[in-house]
């Protein structure tokens, strides 16, 4: 703080009336030795006496004033002009101080504020969870990355709608929502499937928290989700890769027996050809059971090979010309008529590993069982792209669509059960060998379809 700089009567006065005083005494004791006092003349010493008295007092009034001013101010009591005047200064001065004080508080608070805010921001960005949190009209306050990437919505999408809007009024999110709010209960980890509004079903393990004021109000709730999707996917291929093996061994086993039956049949009718006439009506019959025997051998054939331990010989492969190639030579083992074909493949779609021939069986009975559903003709696609990621999953997505007749929706929980078939022909085993060897790949398959529309069939592999 500058201080101006104070002009001091009182020294000026009392320098003065020293200087006077001084002058006075010297010519008082001057007088006294040397001029003698001329009679009936003015006695010059007894008035300097005098004016020495005076000067003296004024001084010690002054001196007394000046001290008394001193200890008045010392007191921050202002009696007089001057103290009053230099003690606002200092108040003023003061007060300055103080307001700076507060300003460069005030900014540093604010600063402290904003880089809490922003390290609350982060910690809410680099979490893999998904973090949203409710208040207590079911509105959405905070929703974090990780549940955007999870639910597949957008943030601005969701912040300032309510539960309801976000999720539907009848969802699971919203009945957890309802639960907590109503009962005032967290939720410790309950895991369920969510239909995501394009349609997709995603498996998510939820826990709430209750958000509460510092008088312990209910002000909301909060929902830390983690996506399950990939751990079912993989304890389902886990439980389906035990279940082949099973069924797999025991069938087998029961498939051989069946053979060496047969072969016993088909030597006898050889036996009894050969002791017929050749012109005899029975060499019809016998005809007739060789062929029953040999479709029955083609079809157990084709069991044991999927019942078979198969182990994937995993190779890189370049999803594009493979794709291509592959469709290419499929059809030329499919009986035209032939639809009209597209195949695709998304330039962003990298390397991936797999068993060329494997997959080329697996891609081979889709296209078959797609032209078998369009025997008027229509359009197959066949396409690899990749998916939005799982988790930490990335995945390439094979897809494969007809406009054929469509499954209708109670069958098509039926479809890859082994031996079910719609076709006078068919052996049931086409789709059962695709999932097996999708599973063998630690991919998932799923089916959309619309009677009459078409079917879509959804191979999804890993990306190593
Ligand atoms: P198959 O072809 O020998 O009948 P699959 O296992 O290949 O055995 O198919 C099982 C059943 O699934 C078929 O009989 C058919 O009813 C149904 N299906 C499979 N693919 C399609 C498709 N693209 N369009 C319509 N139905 C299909
Ligand atoms: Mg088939």
């Amino acid at each position: 703080m500058a201080l101006r700089p104070r002009s001091n009567p009182f020294a000026i006065l009392t320098a003065l009336l020293l200087v006077l005083f001084l002058t006075t005494l010297a010519f008082n004791l001057l007088t006294a030795q040397r001029i003698p006092t001329a009679p009936g003349g003015v006695d010059v010493h007894a008035a300097t006496d005098l004016l020495l008295k005076v000067l003296g007092g004024i001084i010690l009034l002054v001196l007394l004033y000046a001290g008394f001013a001193r200890i008045v101010r010392r007191d921050s009591s202002p009696s007089t002009g001057f103290v009053k005047d230099n003690v606002f200064l200092d108040v003023v001065a003061r007060l300055r101080d103080k307001e700076h004080e507060l300003e460069r508080l005030r900014s540093a608070a604010e600063e402290r504020a904003r880089e809490i805010e922003s390290y609350n921001e982060n910690i809410l960005r680099s979490v893999s969870s998904g973090v949203i949190t409710f208040n207590r009209e079911s509105v959405v306050t905070t929703f974090n990355d990780a549940a955007g990437r999870i639910l597949r919505i957008n943030r601005a999408d969701v912040i300032g709608k309510t539960c309801g809007e976000v999720f539907g009024a009848n969802s699971t999110v919203a009945g957890l929502l309802n639960r907590c709010l109503s009962t005032g209960e967290a939720i410790t980890r309950e895991e369920f499937e969510l239909y995501l509004p394009h349609g997709e079903r995603i498996w998510i393990g939820v826990s709430t928290t209750l958000l509460k004021d510092s008088e312990g109000r209910l002000i909301g709730t909060t929902f830390v989700c983690t996506d399950l999707t990939e751990i079912k996917a993989l304890q389902e291929q886990v439980e389906m890769r035990e279940r082949m093996t099973v069924l797999g061994q025991m069938s087998a086993g029961i498939a051989h027996e069946f053979r060496n039956l047969m072969g016993t049949i088909l030597g006898a009718a050889k036996l009894i050809a050969r002791q017929t006439p050749p012109d005899s009506p029975v060499h019809e019959s016998i005809q007739t059971v060789t062929h029953v025997i040999s479709d029955m051998d083609h079809l157990i054939t084709q069991f044991l090979n999927f019942a078979r331990k198969t182990d994937p010989d995993l190779k890189p492969v370049d999803m594009g010309p493979w794709l291509k190639r592959a469709v290419e030579q499929v059809l030329e083992q499919v009986p035209p008529p032939h639809p009209h074909v597209e195949v695709t493949c998304f330039p962003d779609v990298p390397q991936i590993r797999f068993d060329e021939v494997l997959m080329r069986q697996a891609l081979g009975n889709l296209v078959q069982n797609a032209v078998e559903a369009m025997p008027g003709g229509g359009r197959l696609t066949v396409s690899a792209g990749l998916r939005p990621p799982l988790g930490r999953r990335r995945e390439v997505e094979v897809r494969v669509s007809d406009t054929g007749a469509g499954i209708p929706q109670d069958r098509l929980g039926k479809i890859f059960l082994p031996f079910f078939t719609t076709k006078p022909k068919g052996t049931g085993l086409g789709l059962a060998l695709v999932h097996k060897i999708v599973l063998l790949h630690n991919g998932r398959i799923d089916v959309e379809s619309q009677e009459r529309k078409g079917t879509t069939f959804r191979i999804s592999l890993p990306i190593a």
